[in-house]
């Protein structure tokens, strides 16, 4: 099988994924010798990157990269797959799903549409080429622009024929963009085994090092009075897809926007949590913000638990769950024994953190 430059650009795809398969190099043949050594590098790059903000195209513009370059390049998503795995946090596979979606789409608008609507079928996306523009069928559409904000991605902004949705070149490989995201993400984290968890320790160190750094920006205290740590588990996953960059629903995004507005957070503060988002559109956000908020400063009510459970947006529950049926009473809860924790911590000068304290919480809530 002759490799191609788009396998470097669609590692994930399955003509890439084939090579890999049948080149006859294991995943441990890659410790030793100079070869493995470039590729274990380049992976290990392709997550910093990913965490640091975008995957960089390894080949720039000039060069007509050789064989081995191309291979090199395939070679170090998978070994970059393992270390995302190794880490297996939540957030880093958002993140790491979107910024490898997003190295493909900037290759994507250099295609023919022939190789975009070949790269579609993958993904089960039913689509007819017309010229230079696609259409796709409405429940595809529905799938993947759904998540988008923009007002042009509303189906009702957007020509139907006989069931099927017409998109530019731009929108469809926006569309294929989402697609690659799920593909990425469904796939992680993968079953590492440990002598391979341990060759590959002092990468994986290094990675979780830039990682460390990412989480503490996000963690650092831009909340003012508001204590993100008594935050339900519901709320900090969205907070973490936003932070990864990804999009949210719109019943998750109502939901996080009058959470954090419930608990005092202001407008401005809200805007610029959202800045992040790949489709951030600053006009329409702080529409939607100032919409839920309300003009009187008066905001609506976040959803309850079981509205949450109903949109799919009950998530990682934890223990106290079981005895509130509010996000907002988790929050109160654990702010309420945080006070306490504190208060019993100036009695007795010992040191009681709000997370190492979540069992003992919820005996109390017996
Ligand atoms: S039970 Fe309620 S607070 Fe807990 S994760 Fe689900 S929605 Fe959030």
């Amino acid at each position: 099988m002759e490799i191609k430059i788009e396998d470097a650009y669609y590692p994930f795809a399955l003509r890439a994924s084939d090579y890999v398969k049948h080149s006859g190099k294991s995943i441990e043949s890659l410790l030793d010798g100079e070869f493995g050594k470039a590729v274990i590098t380049r992976a290990k790059e392709r997550v910093i990157q990913a965490i640091q903000g975008e995957i960089k195209n390894i080949f720039g513009d000039k060069k007509i990269p050789t064989e081995i370059d191309i291979e090199k390049e395939l070679f170090s998503y998978p070994v970059a797959r393992i270390f995302v795995s190794c880490i297996g946090d939540h957030y880093l596979i958002s993140r790491y799903a979107l910024k490898e979606a997003e190295a493909a789409h900037s290759h994507m608008k250099d295609e023919k549409p022939k190789f975009l609507e070949e790269l579609s079928k993958e993904f089960k996306i039913q689509c007819v080429r017309k010229k230079h523009d696609f259409r796709i069928h409405f429940a595809d559409y529905l799938r993947f622009g759904s998540r988008m904000h923009e007002p042009k991605w509303k189906l009702v902004n957007r020509r139907l024929e006989d069931g099927y949705v017409l998109v530019t070149k731009n929108d469809f490989t926006r569309v294929l963009q989402e697609a690659i995201v799920d593909r990425i993400k469904s796939s992680l984290p993968l079953d590492v085994s440990p002598s391979l968890e341990k060759a590959f320790s002092p990468y994986i160190a290094e990675i979780n090092e830039h990682f460390e750094e990412l989480k503490a920006e996000f963690g650092s205290d831009d909340f003012g009075d508001i204590y993100s740590e008594c935050f339900p588990p519901c709320i900090k996953h969205m907070l973490a897809l936003v932070q990864a960059g990804q999009n949210l629903a719109h019943s998750a995004r109502f939901a996080l926007t009058s959470f954090l507005a419930n608990i005092g957070m202001g407008a401005e503060e809200i805007i610029d949590i959202y800045r992040v988002s790949p489709d951030f559109d600053e006009g329409q956000t702080s529409y939607q913000v100032k919409h839920i908020i309300g003009s009187s400063g008066k905001a609506y009510t976040a959803p309850t638990c079981a509205t949450m459970a109903t949109y799919g947006n009950c998530f990682g529950k934890e223990q106290i769950c079981d005895w509130i049926s509010h996000p907002l009473s988790f929050y109160r809860k654990k702010l309420n024994y945080s006070a306490k924790s504190t208060r019993k911590e100036d009695d007795t000068g010992e040191e009681t953190s709000v997370d190492s304290t979540t069992n003992e919480l919820s005996k109390n809530l017996l």
